[in-house]
């Protein structure tokens, strides 16, 4: 299990709770003991294009340090998916997050959408044609859905159960789709923690949808799975749920 990260993601390029002082160290410090960490190289503009238009892109390059933060969290989405093609699982310790960042607009402390670039990027290179996305985050990645609305290859999921069993079950459901895919991508935004702002999953809620991960993958398409970091606010819980879930997801 690799887990890619950059130092500049621990850098402060806005004023938003995604881009907090201190969001990111207790993740390191949770995961650098156990996993092996690999830094990513940025997107290339190109990444970016498959998913927004020029416009949007330029929107965000008003910005010159949102933009480079940016690129370099689609690179590391982009490092994690062709990781887990290989055969090896991976998780994008990454900041912005991504998934409210649709083809022209954003919104919810997202600027490109890391896994939509991701999986468009297999495509492009002829090594998916098919995806599932499964997006544990409290809130919907509009983003996400909307780059793959009326898309038969790619089938988003966003379990919105309002009671943890409840929750958990769509999970499952959602992994047992009918439609196929090559690839198994994770919105993981731990932001439904009972101490974050949905106050519903426990730690090893984490840990169980990571093995459902695991297990639907082995099933399905070669083990082909990888996670990237969306949502998740509460720095003092924020190490123990990342490291459940890739613990699951890894196992
Ligand atoms: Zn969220």
């Amino acid at each position: 299990m690799k887990v890619i990260f950059h130092p500049r993601f621990c850098e402060v390029y806005t004023s938003d709770p995604a881009a907090a002082p201190g969001r990111m160290e207790p993740m390191v410090k949770a995961l650098e003991k156990e996993f092996e960490f690999i830094e990513p190289e940025p997107a290339s503009e190109r990444d970016l294009e498959r998913v927004h238009g020029k416009s949007h892109i330029q929107y965000v390059k008003a910005d010159p340090l949102v933009y480079e933060i940016g690129c370099l969290a689609a690179g590391g989405a982009i490092l994690a998916g062709e990781l887990a093609f290989d055969g090896q699982p991976a998780f994008g310790l990454i900041r912005p997050p991504g998934h409210h960042a649709s083809p022209h607009s954003c919104w919810g402390f997202c600027y490109f959408n890391n896994i939509a670039i991701t999986i468009k990027r297999l495509m492009n290179e002829e090594k998916i044609k098919s995806a599932l996305v499964l997006d544990f985050d409290l809130h919907y990645g509009d983003g996400t859905a909307n780059t793959f609305n009326g898309s038969k290859e790619v089938s988003y999921f966003h379990p919105e159960g309002t009671s943890q069993q409840s929750f958990l079950n769509e999970v499952q459901t959602s992994l047992q789709t009918e439609n196929s895919f090559d690839i198994i991508a994770v919105s993981a935004g731990f932001d439904r923690h009972e101490e974050d702002w949905g106050g519903l999953l426990k730690t090893e809620d984490y840990l169980t949808i990571g093995r459902w991960v695991k297990e639907a993958s082995l099933e399905r398409c070669l083990g082909r799975r990888f996670g990237v970091l969306e949502g998740g606010y509460n720095h003092s819980v924020l190490g123990r749920n990342v490291k459940s879930f890739i613990q699951g997801l890894s196992e």
